[in-house]
């Protein structure tokens, strides 16, 4: 895996990175994760990371050839699962069939979400059915999601959900409307869901991220330069773009046992982007 995070490495430098990495603690040893929307961009990343530190993966998407590829390119313990978050019957497939391939569920990231340069910027645009298409990826689909992780984490009494939301819940208009409403869903969802499900011993939190130039971005209309533009109003970051192994690196602290006092919480990971005054920098 360590040429997954760094594919630049020559053959002597990947065996002493084989050996870096087999000598890193390990956070998530013996758990069990799903992740949606995991063959590409921050659920890809998140994937890798989680399976660098020893959990078994399930990889859930729509993007079959990319979520196989990945699989494949994690080797032992990762598997690739064809999941539609908007159709409950495959939903119930995904979870049941990673408890009966791999024993329990330990970690469920629904991280599936969509977004599109086409959505209206103004609420005088609205159209149905774009509103609706997504809502049923980003809210409706994280909420079915969570209820099959609910329903075989609940009897163990213990367990994560996770979520991503986004930034856009942080700062007035970076998103579109419908997307910037699904997100706001998915923190109440999270807020919601961490009073019940603490009664069951088991957290549930989300990550904001804000200017990761993924897919997603790129459908947003969303380019290397603006992004570098943006992110120049945040003093620390000096115009540094954010990764999808920043947003991982936080999905990893979330998801592991040093966060077990943390719930509810809505972890936003864009530089701090959504509290700086543009006109301070
Ligand atoms: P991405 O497009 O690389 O990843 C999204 C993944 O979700 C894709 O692999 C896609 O195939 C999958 N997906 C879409 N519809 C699905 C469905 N119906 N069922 C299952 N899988 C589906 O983009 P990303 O930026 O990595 O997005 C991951 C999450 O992060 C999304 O929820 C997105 O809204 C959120 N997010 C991203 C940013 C950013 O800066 N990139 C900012 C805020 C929030």
């Amino acid at each position: 895996c360590s040429s997954f995070f760094f594919p630049f490495l020559h053959t002597h430098t990947s065996v002493f990175m084989a050996n870096f990495v087999s000598s890193i603690p390990k956070r998530l040893e013996g758990k069990v994760a799903i992740v949606t929307g995991g063959a590409s961009g921050i659920g890809a990343s998140t994937a890798a990371l989680f399976h660098l530190h020893g959990a078994r993966v399930v990889i859930a998407d729509i993007q079959d050839d990319l979520g196989r590829a990945l699989a494949h390119k994690l080797g032992n313990d990762a598997i690739y699962t064809h999941c539609d978050v908007t159709d409950e019957d495959q939903i119930t497939h995904l979870v049941d069939s990673a408890v009966a391939e791999l024993g329990h569920l330990d970690i469920m990231y629904s991280n599936a979400g969509v977004i599109n340069g086409d959505d209206f910027q103004s609420i005088l645009d609205a159209d149905k059915e774009k509103i609706e298409r997504i809502l049923r990826v980003n809210l409706v689909g994280g909420l079915l999601v969570a209820k099959h992780a609910a329903r075989v984490m609940v009897p163990n009494r213990k367990g994560c959900i996770l979520f991503t939301a986004s930034a856009c819940t942080e700062v007035a208009g970076i998103a579109p409307y419908s997307y910037t409403a699904s997100k706001f869903g998915i923190v109440g969802l999270t807020k919601g869901l961490a009073v019940e499900m603490g009664l069951h011993g088991i957290r549930v939190n989300c990550v904001s991220p804000f200017g990761v130039l993924t897919g997603s971005a790129a459908h947003d209309g969303k380019t290397a330069d603006m992004f570098e533009k943006m992110m120049g109003h945040v003093g620390n970051l000096k115009g540094k773009i954010l990764t999808a192994e920043d947003v991982a690196k936080a999905a990893l602290y979330l998801a592991s046992d040093e966060a077990a006092y943390v719930s509810g919480v809505n972890f936003v990971v864009d530089g701090g982007y959504s509290v700086v005054n543009p006109t301070l920098s």
